[in-house]
């Protein structure tokens, strides 16, 4: 974005969040600030003055220092212990906030595990990791979102403010609808995105490929076995418009090879041909149900 534009607008709580003709909500900015300023766009409201705690595991028992981190909340103490409801991680969390978390707790909860190789996806620089966050990259709804298929795999639920003071959940995998496009109505504000314990408790795998090693994701895939459950969570992003996810049996190649075959809307841009991200997706989810069964 060129910042041609009349202003931002800090946003201190929630009133500040009915949207003016015109404005649009700006998080990290490192997409809204890459592009040219969108059709009528005329005003930014900053969502970063709302001071939300980025990452939250209710229900603990005691309360230890994380690693130092950015953004909102940081040098806050960092809550840990057994989550009786799961973890909230606030949609102005930024990546290395999450990334930082995760590793620190991924020891007491396995699933956080699928954390780091999600944000490896992306190929952020410092600066990038410290500026860009969770929320921003699920409501860009880019095929590539590495923070979607992290959240929907994890089978997270939305909490969306909207504009007449009421709160909505929506499964995150159920609200990106399309590249760029999500279920959001005009005004509604991404608050947080909850992961259930059964996610946390969960054993992952992954497997990511791109035409080049360090370009965008072609494919990615990413999977959960909940402890508790004989099937496997897979989900596909980057090859498809939107999250595709399928329940495997563990063990069950013939189950898989099923639900790829009733794909046919297979991505097609500049960083994958869509038969071959088809035959890649393939590999790639028989090696994750491989991994998880
Ligand atoms: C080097 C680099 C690599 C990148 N790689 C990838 C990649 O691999 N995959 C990918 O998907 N993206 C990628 N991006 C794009 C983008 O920067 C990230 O998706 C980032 O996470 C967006 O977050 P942000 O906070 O900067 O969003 P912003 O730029 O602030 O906002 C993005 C959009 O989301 C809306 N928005 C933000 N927060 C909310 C909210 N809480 N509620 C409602 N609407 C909201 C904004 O209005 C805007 O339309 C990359 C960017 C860079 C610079």
């Amino acid at each position: 974005m060129d910042l041609d534009i009349d202003g931002v607008r800090i946003a201190r709580d929630r009133a500040d969040l009915a949207l003016r003709p015109g404005e649009r909500l700006l998080a990290g900015g490192t997409f809204l600030y890459s592009e040219p300023v969108p059709a009528g766009v005329t005003a930014l409201v900053d969502l970063l003055g709302l001071g939300w705690e980025p990452w939250v595991l209710p229900g603990s028992a005691g309360v230890v220092a994380g690693p130092e981190v950015a953004g909102p909340g940081a040098g806050r103490p960092e809550v840990a212990g057994p989550a009786s409801t799961g973890l909230e991680v606030a949609a102005t969390c930024t990546i290395a906030t999450l990334r930082d978390r995760a590793a620190a707790a991924a020891g007491q909860y396995p699933g956080l595990r699928l954390v780091a190789p999600c944000v490896s996806a992306f190929q952020l620089s410092f600066k990038v990791a410290h500026t860009a966050t969770v929320g921003g990259n699920v409501c860009l709804a880019l095929p590539a979102g590495p923070m979607t298929a992290l959240l929907a795999t994890l089978d997270a639920t939305a909490e969306i403010w909207t504009p007449d003071g009421g709160t909505r959940a929506e499964p995150v995998a159920d609200l990106i609808t399309g590249p760029g496009s999500t279920t959001l109505a005009g005004g509604e504000v991404l608050r947080a995105l909850r992961v259930p314990r059964a996610g946390l408790e969960a054993r992952t795998a992954s497997r990511k490929l791109g035409l080049t090693a360090l370009g965008r994701s072609a494919v990615l895939v990413t999977g959960a076995a909940p402890a508790t459950v004989d099937t496997a969570r897979i989900v596909v992003t980057a090859s498809v418009p939107r999250p595709l996810v399928m329940h495997v049996p563990a063990g069950d190649h013939g189950a898989l090879d099923d639900a790829l075959d009733r794909v046919t809307d297979w991505y097609d841009d500049p960083h994958g041909a869509p038969d071959w991200r088809a035959a890649m997706t393939r590999r790639l989810t028989h090696e994750v149900l491989e991994e998880l069964s």
